[in-house]
């Protein structure tokens, strides 16, 4: 078994189904790099496995994932050169420098990877609960299906705390819609489980309490279809959206976050690759609370 510190992998079923937490609960579940590399190689274990038909992505405690972790002490010590760095920023455009490092890293560990996870030849459900912002919504999004507890938040914040256009893996216009995505991304606002589900988003709301169960319960239908039939119904509706321009448009996107990036780290002369209080950003322990999105406030 490899050594898990990030990630919790339980066989269910007799191996059909495989579930994946996210076992940070005590950040919220904040994706440091060693996470995603966890979570990678976990995705590639259930995908190899030939009796795995659904992978369930899921997550310990009271809140799917907060976003990538921007600054706790395990964040910094393995981005840091030293004997607690983790290996990934050594490789990947990790020993290069500015703009392409940036550029490279953030291709790697946040585009591609999700990209990767989109395309697993597995059916894939995400099983979410409490907030799920910023790239806690692209773990959701890369899943095939969507499955939320009553208590979930839905919001992308990095607008106005960071000052930036959108997480990495721009999918917001197509999981949102294009006029909703610009609301959200503009007020920094979140939706809830009901909205999410009323947007198609999300296939079912259950209580918290119930989440895992139903969830499990709701997996089984799915790993009861043939496993050519549910491959092929995946990639049906993955290769209609890439027709109609999904993967392009995300690396367009992709693009201009980088650039985004860019804009920063010129004009604080290199101190920081996002938004700072000199340019109107809150200070990161003052940023008001994240609001729900009403239609009469
Ligand atoms: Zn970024």
């Amino acid at each position: 078994m490899p050594d898990r510190k990030y990630i919790k992998y339980e066989e269910l079923d007799n191996g059909l189904i495989v579930r994946i937490l996210l076992n940070r609960a005590e950040t919220r579940n904040a994706q440091t790099r060693g996470l995603l590399v966890e979570l990678n190689d976990a995705f590639l274990e259930a995908e190899a496995d030939e009796r795995v038909r659904v992978i369930i992505l899921g997550a310990a405690g009271t809140t799917f994932s907060s976003g990538h972790d921007l600054g706790s002490a395990a964040a910094r010590e393995e981005k840091a050169p030293g004997p607690g760095q983790h290996r990934s920023f050594t490789i990947h455009g990790g020993r290069r420098s500015g703009t392409e490092r940036r550029m490279l890293q953030e291709w790697h560990y946040y585009f591609e990877n999700t990209r990767r996870w989109r395309s697993l030849r597995k059916i894939t459900v995400a099983q979410v609960q409490g907030a799920v912002y910023a790239a806690g919504l692209m773990l959701a999004w890369c899943c095939d299906l969507i499955v939320a507890a009553d208590d979930a938040t839905f919001a992308d914040v990095v607008g106005t705390r960071l000052g930036m256009c959108g997480v990495e893996y721009f999918a917001h216009p197509w999981e949102f819609g294009p006029r909703k995505t610009k609301e959200l991304l503009l007020t920094g606002d979140s939706i809830d489980s009901d909205e999410a589900y009323r947007l198609g988003m999300v296939s079912k709301v259950f209580p918290r309490s119930e989440l895992e169960e139903r969830t499990l319960q709701f997996a089984r239908r799915i790993a009861k279809l043939p496993t050519m039939a549910a491959l092929l119904i995946k990639d049906s509706v993955n290769q209609t959206v890439d027709i109609m321009g999904f993967s392009n448009a995300l690396n367009a996107c992709f693009s201009l976050h980088e650039l985004n990036h860019a804009h920063w780290a010129e004009v604080t002369g290199g101190e920081a690759a996002v938004g700072t209080p000199a340019f109107g950003i809150p200070e990161r322990r003052e940023a008001p609370p994240i609001a729900p999105a009403r239609k009469d406030i």
